[in-house]
């Protein structure tokens, strides 16, 4: 549970990436960012522990039931993220313009090692949604997904 990697990443006299503060306290916020990297991926982040949980998704995430997406986890970043549009340069992990996919608030229904249900309440993303680890395509690989609104 540490920025360590997000720090070691990126130079903060050349990003305008938001540099760690002390640790926050916990809010329920959610974001999607849109991330034109040198492949276009969505960010999903999710305020847990003080920091964002992230997880790169390589297609829109679902908005509706059955489509589950591959959801990659990444470094853990700063809560200021959530707040994060603008350009890294070139050169700079992660090249490329970020924007605000979507946003908003989310309420934890389970969380376990394997399995993280929650509720979302974004403008796009809204209702009960899944990450679930995908063991088969490797050590941070998850699937992302809608689900029943009715536990199961
Ligand atoms: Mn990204």
């Amino acid at each position: 549970m540490s920025l360590e990697e997000y720090q070691r990443k990126r130079d903060f006299s050349k990003t305008p990436e938001p540099e760690p503060k002390e640790k926050a306290k916990h809010e329920n916020i959610f974001v999607v960012q849109e991330h034109h990297a040198r492949r276009l991926h969505y960010d999903l982040r999710l305020a847990m522990d003080g920091v964002l949980k992230s997880w790169a998704i390589p297609k829109p995430p679902p908005t509706e039931q059955g489509v589950r997406r591959l959801a990659i986890q990444t470094e853990e970043h700063p809560l200021e993220y959530a707040n994060f549009e603008g350009v890294i340069p070139e050169g700079m992990y992660g090249a490329g313009e970020v924007k605000i996919w979507d946003r908003g608030s989310y309420e934890l229904e389970s969380r376990k090692d394997e399995k993280i249900v929650f509720h979302l309440k974004g403008e796009k993303l809204r209702g009960r949604y899944v990450l679930l680890r995908f063991k088969k395509g490797g050590e941070n690989a998850w699937l992302f997904f809608k689900a029943k609104e009715e536990k199961d």
